[in-house]
């Protein structure tokens, strides 16, 4: 087994062209996605073994799909040439060809032979005609003529052909991807490692255990459950780095074991410039930091830095901020970390359910979702305390950087939860 581990990324990883102020959505992505490429090693794996993980190099075929010629239908067999149009009858061969059990021989033409759904088909035979369309005795078949040269066969190859591409390198494996390599003989398959990713909540009010009771300061910490979730639904391996209070040296510590066992820390909370964010002042005495003031609602600026040679993005504290910026930038960096490439979430217009006037300067993601007409509502507060808004939801209405007036009816861009990775719910 050989294992390849890509050089760390460089400490200005993040940096960004000077005098930039507000960083819209797009060009952020774009900054990202230039700024990281694969940091994980490799391995081989049996295919059945490697479901989620990402193929660093591309699925060549060692069979073709079919491999040999066969048919789609349990049916007769014959040489096309020697049927016409009108009634045609044909005397029906002794034996019959069936899937594993291929007929030993040549068929004469002018004769039919019983074949059955994917059974090779043996010399002589180029077409088949349905068990449904024809009448036999036993000894002959008839039916009506002209069937079409190939009809209801399978060539070989036709799907994909030995020697060629099934898939490409940066695949996220999935289940429909195990059927595929199996069936051209792929036994086993070259993937990146499984990114390691490490999640640290940092508030001096939160607390960890939502059983234990709370005072009236405390937060029960709700960021970190859900990041550490996302992460696992994503195909990384999160790393739980609990809770830090607002301390530095505390949260210096946890970033220090985050750099050790992960390939990257998401981090929430502390990541603004007031005077208990911490993690934002941390990162920048580290040197590296470079707080990105992106042009997003929900979301505060995200702050992106390396320690010791491991990227870290700071989130929002506030959950609804998080999830969402989570989804937006996190996501797709830690794809591209991970080897399976930069990902662009494929939304889709639909008519909104609802009004809205907003002014330019700013993206913003409603929490969404469609009703019975296939229109989508948003939720009845954009307040991004509102936690429940995310459950209520599944998805983003995204609308755009520039100023719009919504009325009902009009085509807004709908992101489903799913288009992010995201699946339960509902
Ligand atoms: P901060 O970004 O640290 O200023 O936090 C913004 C808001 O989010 C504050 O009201 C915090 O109490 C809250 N918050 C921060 N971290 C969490 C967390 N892990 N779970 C729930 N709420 C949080
Ligand atoms: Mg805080």
């Amino acid at each position: 087994m050989s294992t390849l581990v890509p050089p760390r990324l460089r400490n200005d990883t993040f940096a960004m062209p000077q005098g930039v102020e507000w960083v819209p959505v797009d060009e952020a992505l774009e900054l990202l996605r230039a700024a990281l490429r694969p940091v994980t090693g490799t391995e081989t794996l049996p295919v059945a073994q490697a479901l989620g993980r990402v193929l660093a190099a591309p699925a060549v075929a060692r069979r073709s799909n079919p491999p040999q010629p066969n048919s789609a239908v349990d049916g007769y067999g014959f040489a096309h040439a020697a049927t016409g149009a009108g009634v045609q009858r044909l005397p029906l061969a002794e034996g019959r060809s069936a899937a594993g059990q291929p007929f030993d021989g040549a068929l004469p033409e002018g004769m039919a032979l019983r074949i059955l759904t994917g059974a090779i088909l043996p010399e002589g035979v180029d077409t088949v005609v349905l068990e449904e369309d024809c009448a036999t005795d036993g000894r002959t078949i008839s039916f009506d003529g002209p069937i079409k040269r190939g009809a209801n066969t399978r060539k070989a190859g036709e799907d994909v052909a030995a020697g060629s591409e099934a898939l490409a390198a940066g695949r996220m494996l999935s289940a429909a991807d195990l059927a595929l390599l199996t069936a051209l003989g792929v036994g086993e398959v070259s993937v990146h490692r499984p990114l390691r990713v490490a999640v640290l909540s940092t508030g001096t009010e939160l607390i960890a255990d939502p059983a234990a009771p709370a005072a009236p300061h405390q937060i029960y910490d709700a960021n970190r459950p859900m990041l550490l979730a996302l992460l696992a639904g994503w195909g990384f391996v999160p790393v739980d780095l609990g809770h830090a209070p607002d301390d530095p040296a505390e949260i210096a510590r946890r970033l220090d074991a985050g750099a050790r066992e992960a390939d990257a820390i998401l981090t929430s909370g502390g990541a603004s410039a007031g005077d208990e964010d911490h993690v934002s002042r941390l990162l920048g005495e580290s040197g590296t930091l470079t707080s990105w003031r992106i042009a997003i609602k929900p979301g505060r600026p995200l702050a992106l830095a390396m320690w010791q040679g491991v990227p870290v993005f700071g989130l929002p504290g506030n959950p609804v901020a998080a999830f969402t910026c989570a989804l937006i930038f996190a996501r797709p960096a830690l794809l591209q970390l991970s080897g399976a490439g930069w990902r662009r979430s494929q939304g889709f217009a639909v008519p909104a359910a609802f009004a809205k006037r907003k002014k330019a300067g700013r993206r913003e993601f409603l929490r969404a979702r469609l009703n019975a007409n296939g229109a989508a509502e948003v939720f009845a507060s954009e307040g991004s305390g509102r936690i429940s808004g995310l459950s209520w939801a599944t998805g983003f209405v995204e609308l755009p950087d520039e100023a719009c007036d919504v009325a009902p009816g009009d085509p807004v861009r709908f992101l489903p939860y799913g288009a992010f990775g995201v699946s339960f719910g509902g």
